[in-house]
């Protein structure tokens, strides 16, 4: 290359990144309401009720939530998803702080998916499965864009997958028969302690079934108190590499998995929120953070009476500090890592740092940190 090139090369702006309107934002003192272009979904739940499994319940990450008997009426369920596809949000997410699918929940929970396939967002339904029959099965479909079913390990003598794997059978049937565009896709939680054999059984089984992906995701992922570093990340490393070595084609292993290979970050606030301003609970309350509904510590605003567009604004004010109870496996921490990172680079060489192929990567790995769900995820 000859030094010429090399001038020109130097000199020539460097194209924005998507980032930078969050980055000048942020740096200018978070003034007026930003609204990220990027990421458009939300996560809302209809109920707090689950009547548990006998797998889960003694360690249900929901256990602070899920007898409180909240439960969303369609006037609500209908009023947000309106709001939020008027601010141009594409996508919910019915996850919870209980199971979307428990029985006393059905018929409103029917009720507001459908409104929102009618406010044009698109959905996903995260859900245990335990509920789901012939007679459910297509009005879900029908309206779905993703339906992930939570298959937990076995524990306390009880198989989760041999209890319902001829509902997600059937749920593969019908979307077939009906040719319908629905992803299928089964969430395979393991700890560091669940054996190779249960993995291997579990993924042929839901391989034979036809399900569109099996995702992989670790749980109990912990840090060591004193020295920071990941505990069990080796006996997690060894299950995932074991898992790779059966050449499934359509495993896919949660991102959440690259915790346990960076456990030296360190940040201050919770950006992801900035992107994700809308954790909403089958209260009608909004959260700053999908873990932690429920808590008052955590609470942004009332969809009760207040519009989304109040929430947003006064959500986007200030940065959520990072919470003594943040918990360490949650989606947001790798865009919290690569945010944070950008964020005080930022503060003194504004959009300089593009230069800077490091930055580059970084900002395209939070762009995909950021997004909560996929159709293959
Ligand atoms: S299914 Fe979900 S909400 Fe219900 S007990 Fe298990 S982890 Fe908790
Ligand atoms: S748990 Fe995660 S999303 Fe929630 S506040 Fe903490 S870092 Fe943010």
């Amino acid at each position: 290359m000859s030094v010429s090139t090399l001038r020109i090369e130097k000199t020539r702006p460097h194209k924005r990144h998507p980032l930078t309107s969050w980055l000048d934002w942020n740096r200018g003192g978070r003034k007026g309401s930003f609204e990220s272009p990027h990421v458009k979904e939300f996560e809302m739940d209809t109920t707090t009720n689950c009547s548990g499994l006998r797998s889960c319940s003694a360690q249900c990450s929901y256990l602070h939530s899920r007898k409180m008997g909240h439960s969303m009426d369609l006037p609500l369920g209908d009023s947000i998803a309106k709001q939020l596809s008027e601010l141009n949000y594409k996508r919910v997410i019915f996850s919870g702080g209980g199971e979307p699918l428990e029985p006393q929940n059905i018929a409103s929970f029917t009720k507001i998916l459908e409104a929102a396939s009618s406010n044009d967002l698109e959905a996903a339904l995260i859900t245990n499965g335990k509920h789901m029959n012939a007679d459910l099965i297509p009005s879900l479909l029908s309206h779905l864009m993703v339906l992930r079913v939570s298959v937990p390990p076995f524990l306390h003598g009880y198989h989760h997958l041999r209890t319902i794997q001829g509902k997600i059978r059937e749920a593969v049937r019908y979307k077939n028969m009906q040719g319908l565009d629905a992803k299928i896709i089964a969430s395979l939680l393991i700890r560091p302690d669940t054996p190779m054999d249960e993995v291997r059984e579990n993924i042929f089984a839901l391989h034979d079934i036809g399900v569109d992906s099996i995702r992989i995701k670790p749980t109990h992922i912990q840090k060591n108190k004193t020295d920071g570093k990941h505990l069990k990340a080796k006996a997690y490393a060894e299950l995932l590499d074991f898992i790779r070595a059966l050449n499934i084609t359509n495993v896919v292993i949660s991102k959440i998995d690259q915790l346990l290979v960076d456990p030296n970050y360190q940040y201050e606030y919770c950006y992801y929120n900035d992107f994700n301003p809308f954790s909403i609970g089958a209260d009608g309350l909004v959260y700053a953070c999908c873990e932690h509904k429920y808590k008052p510590a955590f609470l942004r605003g009332n969809l009760n009476n207040e519009s989304a567009q109040e929430v947003l604004r006064r959500t986007n004010s200030h940065p959520f500090s990072i919470r003594k109870g943040c918990f360490v496996g949650c989606k947001g921490h790798l865009a919290n890592v690569a945010l944070s990172k950008l964020a005080e680079a930022y503060q003194e060489q504004e959009a300089g740092i593009f230069s800077n192929p490091e930055y580059q990567q970084i900002a395209d790995e939070a762009l995909v940190y950021l997004v909560r769900t996929n159709s293959k995820s």
